[in-house]
């Protein structure tokens, strides 16, 4: 799960991470009485759950009252990387002399949070790590142990001279590190860290990923949840209790098991296709959820096709298939659906699935090639 930059920040003043005062805004009025509040200079920065903001022009600077208010009517249903922006965050501006990275992320190849620090902060971090790695100092944390004080200044060393910076980028380190932790968190970002004139350590951007296996007991966080700030067939997918991500492909995938639908996933980039999402229906399907697992991936434009899936285990076959009559005489698909049902309760399933007469396959293979032939690719 994403939480927005005011929220980060205000965990982040709750851990003791220096961070420019501000708030957050939902309308210009709102906007111009808290720049009045604050005083001076403002940010106005776009409140939404993507990077480069600021190279999409969803942060700028207000030097006065008149000001505030034309960015805050500007950034206020600004779209952003198709995402409309709904809320802006108003916060003092301040006077910058260095700009640093910091970020910890979960590492699956060291199963370790990896702390990451480099002077090349401010710009887009994904970019120095492809193109000048060695500007990213790296540490691996053992998480049984946490992260010792040396540790965080080793770091804080590898960026900053002056010890009066070091000490507070240390502190900062190790109060980041408390975050991750605490938050189940799968990613921290301070981009950037940055130094002011009269040598203080601020964080001016705030970035915090929950990993969802967590969230049961995040309480705090998980309130964060902003429906509106999200993509609208994940939100519906969830309240439906089906795992859905949405992805940039045109094959629509409606399977049962998570590992079921990774393998199909890789089925179907093998043999030249793209996924549209991923989608795991769970274990007892009932029909309903087919239902809207169909109506979900219909609605994505991009969908050439669609490819449902079913190992019948403790699913049952008869049960999906109820659900694919059931959607395709409620949606009426206008794209191929090719299907593959075996498993438990698969003869009946074949019975109930004459009624709408679909193209079916034996195979793993075999269904998945049908549904990349009949999505047309390849043709093109
Ligand atoms: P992002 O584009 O989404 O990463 O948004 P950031 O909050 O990181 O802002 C982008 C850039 O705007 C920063 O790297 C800074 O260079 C600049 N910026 C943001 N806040 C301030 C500020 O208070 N003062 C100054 N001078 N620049 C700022
Ligand atoms: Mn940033």
């Amino acid at each position: 799960m994403k939480i927005h930059e005011y929220q980060a920040k205000e965990i982040f003043q709750s851990a003791g991470i220096p961070v420019p005062q501000g708030r957050v805004a939902t309308t210009v009025q709102e906007a111009v009485t808290i720049a009045d509040e604050i005083g001076g200079p403002v940010m106005v920065k776009a409140q939404v759950h993507v990077g480069g903001r600021g190279k999409a022009g969803g942060v700028k600077y207000a030097e006065n009252l008149e000001a505030a208010k034309i960015w805050a009517q500007r950034i206020l249903g600004m779209n952003i990387k198709g995402l409309e922006v709904k809320k802006v965050l108003i916060t003092e501006a301040v006077d910058i002399t260095s700009e640093t990275y910091l970020g910890i992320i979960l590492d699956r190849v060291t199963k370790k949070p990896v702390i990451m620090i480099s002077a090349a902060g401010g710009v887009d971090i994904e970019e120095v790590a492809a193109k000048t790695p060695e500007k990213i100092h790296k540490l691996a944390v053992d998480p049984r142990i946490g992260l010792h004080p040396y540790q965080a200044r080793e770091l804080a060393f590898k960026v900053f001279r002056d010890i009066k910076l070091v000490r507070q980028v240390t502190d900062i380190i190790l109060k980041l590190y408390d975050v991750f932790w605490k938050a189940d968190a799968s990613l921290v970002e301070i981009n950037p860290l940055i130094t002011t004139p009269i040598n203080l350590v601020q964080a001016i951007d705030a970035k915090i990923n929950i990993d969802d296996n967590g969230l049961f007991r995040q309480k705090v966080i998980s309130d964060m949840r902003d429906l509106d700030a999200e993509d609208p067939s994940e939100v519906e997918a969830r309240e439906a209790g089906l795992t859905f991500i949405k992805l940039d492909g045109n094959i629509g995938c409606v399977v049962n098991g998570a590992g079921l639908a990774m393998a199909t996933m890789d089925l179907v980039k093998h043999y030249g296709g793209d996924p549209a999402n991923f989608l795991d229906i769970g274990g007892s399907s009932n029909p309903e959820k087919v239902l809207t697992a169909m109506r979900i991936i219909l609605d994505d434009p991009n969908v050439k096709a669609i490819l449902i899936n079913i190992f019948g285990g403790i699913t049952r076959c008869d049960d999906v298939a109820s659900g694919i009559v059931h959607a395709f005489r409620e949606l009426n698909p206008q794209v191929p659906v090719v299907t593959r049902l075996t498993g438990t309760n698969e003869a009946a399933a074949k019975k109930i699935m004459k009624e709408v007469n679909l193209p079916t396959a034996p195979t793993l293979d075999e269904v998945v090639q049908k549904a990349i032939s009949l999505a047309g690719l390849g043709e093109e």
